[in-house]
């Protein structure tokens, strides 16, 4: 399996390759990173799977730090598959001074709402290096999970804002036997919290059972009940009902998505579910 780290390597890696399926990540991989990777070698002749934790998209507080990383065991796991691996340094891809200011990439209108609320640097950073990535590897296909919706959402926004070519996928999220979205973050978790966080997805998906049998006059009160049902057992970051052409509110009882995060402790966790 080729392991590249530097731009240079890439670009001469990337010479030979005239089809090419982008996979990005930040490494700690689970099987819900590597159905993305498994997509993109059926549907390409190359896979470029990349392992980076994007510093930028952290805000000051937050665990880049602590951010679990384990090259050699992903490497090990990706050697399965045929695929080259893009791992570079993080002045590789920020070369600048700390000090040195940098292009700014965002979305007015959602960048600040639902996950941007409490991560303020988070999409900034992610448009960001998704774009540099892009730009570096010009891939004709990429692969992202559904489990981080609103992310996937701004990527496919600036794809149709900046003319980029690349085509994007969203793959299904995939889940535990207990229906919890797997996740690097669910290592900070012991037994007991893994088991109290499967309890997230299950509101979720009794809300949308209700939904179904018509038990809500509006998404108002889709949000209402998951909320006083999430607090029974965690503090919730955010609960929205949206609608997931828009990720904007609707009064709409239809074409609607909810989207949320909870705290266990203080390891914050997502999920969404269309309904
Ligand atoms: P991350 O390493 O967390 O930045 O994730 C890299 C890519 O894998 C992103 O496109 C995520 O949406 C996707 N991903 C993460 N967890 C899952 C999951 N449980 N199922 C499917 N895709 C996932």
């Amino acid at each position: 399996m080729e392991i590249i780290r530097t731009k240079k390597e890439l670009q001469k890696y990337l010479s030979t390759k005239n089809q090419l399926g982008l996979v990005p990540t930040m490494g700690s991989l689970h099987r819900g990173h590597l159905s993305l990777v498994e997509k993109s070698i059926t549907e390409n002749h190359h896979t470029l799977v990349t392992i980076f934790v994007n510093l930028k998209q952290f805000s000051p507080n937050e665990d880049f730090k602590e951010y679990p990383r384990n090259l050699e065991k992903d490497l090990d796991l990706l050697k399965k598959f045929k695929v080259a691996v893009f791992c570079p340094s993080h002045k590789e891809i920020y070369p600048h001074q700390a000090n040195h200011g940098y292009t700014y990439i965002g979305n007015k209108l959602l960048e600040n709402l639902y996950c941007g609320k409490t991560r303020p640097f988070f999409f900034n950073g992610v448009l960001l290096i998704v774009l540099k990535l892009f730009n570096l590897i010009n891939p004709q296909h990429a692969y992202f999970g559904k489990k981080d919706f609103q992310q996937f959402f701004l990527i496919k926004e600036m794809i149709k804002d900046l003319n980029l070519k690349v085509k994007v996928k969203a793959i299904a999220t995939v889940r535990n036997k207990y229906g919890l979205a797997l996740s690097s973050r669910n290592l900070y978790l012991d037994k007991e919290e893994l088991e109290q966080a499967s309890f997230f997805y299950q509101s979720l998906i009794h809300a949308k059972t209700l939904f179904k049998r018509a038990n809500f006059n509006s998404p108002k009160e889709i949000e209402d009940y998951l909320i006083i049902q999430l607090k029974k057992k965690f503090k919730i970051d955010y609960l929205k009902v949206v609608d997931k052409k828009t990720l904007l509110p609707s009064q709409e009882l239809k074409g609607l998505i909810i989207l949320g995060a909870i705290y266990i402790n203080k390891v914050r966790l997502i999920d969404n579910l269309e309904i």
